[in-house]
């Protein structure tokens, strides 16, 4: 199933399971993030690409969510790197937040005004089942609170201070002054 989910769908609603330790490496896994590369490098819609994309995400109770970047330049790599995370947590959040853009795979014609926190560590495991750590601010750190509330069941648009249509001419105008992405 590489394919996106529609909004609706009940993984997308609920809290996926841990993935045991013994099956990381699995045939299984391997398969689930193949299928979540193939469904987000395929998503583009009116110009509108994603960079990163969790299992419920293709109808997959797991919680694992991979961060692609079909970019060719550097800059933006250093910001958004390619990773696998597996079984993750944010072990630091900080108290600092901003108000900032965000749109969403599922979720197709929507944007919204989210309140995120500036910083935010991540623990997690790696494709080889390797445990890491990273640390992220500003684009990287809302993707790691974006991803990690879709293992929670949690979308966007439910904590969303403002909801706009995606062509909504406030949303662009939000959009252009402030941070902007669209996992
Ligand atoms: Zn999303």
């Amino acid at each position: 199933m590489a394919k996106l989910v529609t909004q609706n769908h009940p993984a997308l609603h609920s809290i996926a399971d841990e993935v045991p330790l013994d099956e990381i490496q699995s045939p299984a896994i391997k398969k689930i993030l193949k299928d979540m590369r193939i469904a987000l490098d395929s998503y583009n819609i009116n110009g509108f690409n994603g960079v990163a994309i969790a299992a419920p995400q293709i109808g997959v109770a797991l919680r694992i969510f991979l961060v692609h970047n079909t970019s060719t330049d550097k800059r933006e790599k250093d910001i958004i790197p390619d990773m696998v995370a597996i079984n993750p947590r944010l072990i630091k959040l900080s108290k600092k937040k901003h108000l900032v853009g965000e749109g969403c795979l599922s979720v197709g014609e929507d944007y919204g005004a989210v309140e995120r926190s500036t910083h935010a560590t991540l623990r997690a495991y790696d494709a080889d089942g390797k445990e890491y750590e990273r640390g992220a601010s500003g684009l990287l750190a809302q993707i790691f609170q974006h991803e990690v509330d879709h293992l929670d069941g949690i979308l966007f648009v439910d904590k969303a201070e403002r909801v706009w249509h995606k062509d909504d001419a406030e949303a662009k105008k939000f959009r252009e002054a402030g941070v902007e992405d669209d996992e």
